[in-house]
């Protein structure tokens, strides 16, 4: 008999697939679906079950993982007759991974209690490569038990968990983190476009980055090729980072703080938007300023 509780997992994009792929690794049983039918099929080959609906995902497993875009994204595969709350099976836990608001995961953590259901509210820190190497760090938020219950299978995805506090609280300190990241890829974007502006090659900044300690780090380092290939092919996309600064925007404004920096973050990634750049990564706000640039 296999100790290790069996996982479905719903979500299989840039980030989903890597964090499936370490669980099968780990020796967990995993039921995946996925809209695009395709990227689930890729998981059959070593060693995952693929589900028809969601409502199948539920079925077969113990917790239910999912790891999708957005709150709409997860009414999706949650509803309906082949949702996944439709499943009979009354002995789940949900850990929900994806980037949410705080309202959203409170109503997702009331639905999962109204269906007998456990529930941890745990996004995840790092993006591609972190992912790919099962180097995140989660940030929870739910029962201390519960989460101690489940730490040996978040940590075949991850380095790392902080626990900020009750349901709620991951979702809250994912925010505060991406707003971190939203502004510094907003200023490195903007320097490299003053670099351009003043006539000196963007590389130059990467050279200084590289030689001082105090203001270099290894976010910088991974979006210098993007930068200086203009290869914005995507490890966190534009519309992902813009979905998580309205969230930001909308928690502080509604507690009645003003984050200035944040609103002008987000006036410039929707005219990113708007030009059409969504799929890109976020970093592709650096085309968006020079195309704003005025000349003269
Ligand atoms: P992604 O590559 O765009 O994948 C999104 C996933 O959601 C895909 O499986 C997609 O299915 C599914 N999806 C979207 N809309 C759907 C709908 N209406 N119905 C059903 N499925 C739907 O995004 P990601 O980068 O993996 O990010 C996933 C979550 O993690 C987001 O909340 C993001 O903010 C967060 N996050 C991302 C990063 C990063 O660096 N990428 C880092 C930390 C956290 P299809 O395959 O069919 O499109």
């Amino acid at each position: 008999m296999n100790a290790l509780p069996s996982v479905g997992f719903i979500g299989l994009g840039i980030m989903g697939l890597p964090m499936a792929r370490h669980l099968l690794a780990g020796g967990y049983p995993v039921t995946v679906f996925n809209r695009t039918a395709s990227k689930a099929k890729t998981l059959e080959s070593v060693g995952a079950k693929v589900a028809a609906h969601p409502k199948e995902t539920a079925s077969r497993c113990r917790v239910l993982i999912t790891m999708l875009t957005d709150p709409a994204a997860i009414r999706q595969v949650m509803d309906g007759p082949d949702g996944f709350l439709a499943a009979d099976n009354p002995d789940v836990v949900w850990i929900q991974m994806s980037t949410l608001d705080i309202a959203s995961t409170m109503d997702f953590a009331a639905t999962a209690k109204k269906k007998g259901w456990g529930f941890l509210d745990c996004p995840v820190t790092g993006s591609k490569k972190q992912v790919e190497a099962a180097e995140l760090i989660l940030l929870a938020g739910g029962p201390a038990g519960l989460l101690e219950a489940h730490r040996p299978l978040l940590m075949k995805m991850a380095k790392a968990i902080v626990h900020a506090g009750d349901v709620g609280a991951g979702s809250a300190l994912k925010l505060c983190m991406n707003l971190i990241v939203a502004q510094m890829t907003t200023g490195l974007a903007e320097a490299a476009a003053l670099a351009d502006t003043c006539g000196i090659d963007p590389a130059r900044i990467f050279d200084v980055l590289k030689e001082s300690p105090a203001l270099n780090c290894a976010y910088y380092q991974i979006k210098k090729e993007p930068v200086l290939k203009k290869d914005f092919s995507p490890a966190f996309s534009l519309a992902n980072m813009l979905k998580d600064v309205r969230f930001m925007t909308k928690e502080a404004g509604g507690r009645g703080l003003d984050l200035p920096v944040t609103q002008a973050v987000r006036a410039l990634m929707e005219s990113a938007l708007q030009e059409g750049r969504g799929d890109k990564d976020l970093m592709s706000i650096y085309l968006t300023l020079r195309r704003n640039k005025k000349s003269g």
